[in-house]
């Protein structure tokens, strides 16, 4: 029979939004490092900014139906280029790029879509790229108990790319394996080779 979780908001961004108090905040922030907010262009900035960030940090809620495994399906299960968009926490700068997910099953699988909308509710905070990856695995780990869990991340971090080093085009690529994708060499290399990914 199919079971449901819902998956809400992650317990530390529980706190309420004040999007005025944002507004305020962004005005001020702007006029401290020198900008005329009054401008013309900038006037609508301070609210267009508390919306838009509070947008990157509100997930939606979803439900993750999982099925029996009926058919007894015993390979690899891949979502490939699921598009991932986050805020890094160390400059509030976006980083954006994709993900692969995949899963050996075990008694239970899940539909193709939910594994996209995981990576979307994870990303949606202040994230580092590696936590992300690890978050994402860890939590299918825990509700599918399949045979193995793989994620890879590879993005862009605008930290990198538009300011200090500008590595314009460099891709940062993270993993996250568990089960019999981290523990047997041919399926480790299978699930890399079908994401596309030199590992
Ligand atoms: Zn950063």
């Amino acid at each position: 029979m199919p079971a449901r979780t819902t998956l809400r908001a992650v317990p530390e961004a529980a706190a309420e939004v004040d999007l005025d108090a944002a507004e305020r905040a962004a005005s001020e922030f702007l006029k401290a490092l020198g900008l005329a907010i009054d401008d013309e262009g900038l006037q609508g900035t301070p609210g267009r900014m508390a919306r838009a960030y509070a947008e990157l940090f509100t997930p939606r809620e979803f439900n993750l139906t999982t099925f029996p495994n009926d058919e007894g399906y015993d390979e690899l299960v891949l979502a490939r280029d699921i598009p991932v968009r986050s805020v890094c926490e160390h400059h509030l700068l976006p980083f954006s790029g994709v993900a692969h997910v995949g899963y050996l099953p075990g008694e239970r699988i899940v539909g193709l879509s939910k594994l996209a909308r995981v990576v979307e509710h994870f990303a949606s905070r202040p994230q580092v790229q590696e936590r992300l990856t690890k978050q994402v695995a860890d939590w299918l780990g825990g509700q599918l108990h399949p045979k193995g869990v793989g994620v890879v991340i590879e993005a862009e971090h605008s930290c990198m790319t538009l300011r200090g080093v500008r590595a314009a085009g460099s891709r940062t690529v993270t993993s996250a394996l568990q089960g019999i994708l981290r523990e047997d060499g041919r399926s480790r290399q299978e699930f890399f080779a079908l994401t596309g990914v030199h590992a």
